[in-house]
């Protein structure tokens, strides 16, 4: 059947609320009451859905068709209250802590930034303190937003204050643009993290921003956050909080591909709102691909016959 045809799940896999015997589960979380600009990706979800559409089976870089090594499940959306940024997050974490199983991988579909909170304490709750790969142009480690405690500005630093990541195996990479206050990236560097800003980036070296997430996060259980604003809006313009001088897609992907050995325990890309995606859903067909890169690095680790970049 042409690629473009039936129900839009991700890469048409069965739509399953059952992860008992799925190794991995797609997840959308279409909630967006903490984004603090402009707003839009609770649509996010049925967005990288729709663009997945246009992935093909085969990874040419791992020789293997990741759907072919891989049980993937689409769970479905998460319960949400738009609106209710709390009382999301709160039915979030409970349904999530029941639907999962240590032995499948969730790779969450945001939504603004605020659901890797309940989705970390879902994963912690079966797999302990994670260390956090986090890629974004913002640190999202404030302890509030105009006083509330949980946004899309805050998700790491609730998540730090419930214990469920290791900031001394976490890092985040990607940080630019202008800041609200002076000593933004110095906040989460205070808090334990590993900080790579763009500037450091700079000129772009695969190897090296690579092995510094691996030397980072070593051999623990890792939970991979990607904003889609880590990109450059040129990349990816349909999104919450665009910054520019951002990474390009073929850079986050070689970088990804470079990941070989992580224990990866849970992924989320958030961020995408499809409203201003028009008219060739760059962002979107961005993030479906980002995703198939999670996927394929995944397929990768069960094979005996790995093959590098
Ligand atoms: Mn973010
Ligand atoms: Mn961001």
């Amino acid at each position: 059947m042409p690629r473009y045809t039936n129900l839009q799940t991700f890469m048409r896999v069965p739509a399953s609320k059952d992860l008992g015997s799925a190794d991995v589960a797609i997840i959308g979380f279409p909630f967006d009451t903490g984004a603090t600009w402009r707003v839009g990706a609770r649509f996010g979800p049925a967005a990288i859905r729709q663009a997945t559409a246009g992935l093909r089976p085969y990874h040419p870089t791992w020789r293997l068709a990741p759907l072919e090594h891989l049980k993937v499940v689409d769970y479905g959306d998460v319960q949400v209250v738009p609106g209710y940024t709390s009382e999301t997050v709160d039915r979030a974490s409970a349904e999530l802590k029941d639907a999962l199983v240590p032995t499948c991988v969730p790779i969450f579909l945001g939504g603004d930034h605020t659901v890797s909170f309940p989705e970390l304490r879902a994963v912690a709750h079966h797999h302990g303190p994670v260390a956090l790969v986090h890629f974004d142009a913002h640190t999202d480690t404030w302890d509030q937003q105009w006083g509330q405690p949980i946004g899309h500005g805050t998700p790491f630093w609730n998540a730090l204050q419930e214990g469920l990541i290791d900031p001394g195996a976490s890092i985040q990479l990607g940080l630019r643009g202008s800041l609200s206050v002076d000593g933004d990236w110095e906040r989460p560097q205070r808090l334990g993290f590993e900080v790579v800003t763009m500037a450091e980036v700079d000129p772009f070296d695969a190897d090296a921003l690579a092995g510094r997430i691996r030397r980072r996060v070593g051999d623990r259980p890792v939970f991979l956050s990607f904003d889609i604003d880590a990109l450059d809006p040129a990349y990816a313009p349909a999104t919450g909080t665009p910054e520019v001088g951002g990474f390009t897609t073929r850079e986050v992907i070689a970088v990804l591909r470079r990941l070989a050995g992580l224990r990866f325990v849970g992924f989320d890309l958030v961020e995408v709102l499809p409203q201003l995606d028009a008219p060739a859903q760059i962002t979107a067909v961005a993030a479906a691909n980002i995703v198939y890169e999670f996927l394929g690095r995944l397929a990768a680790a069960r094979t005996p016959t790995q093959i590098g970049p």
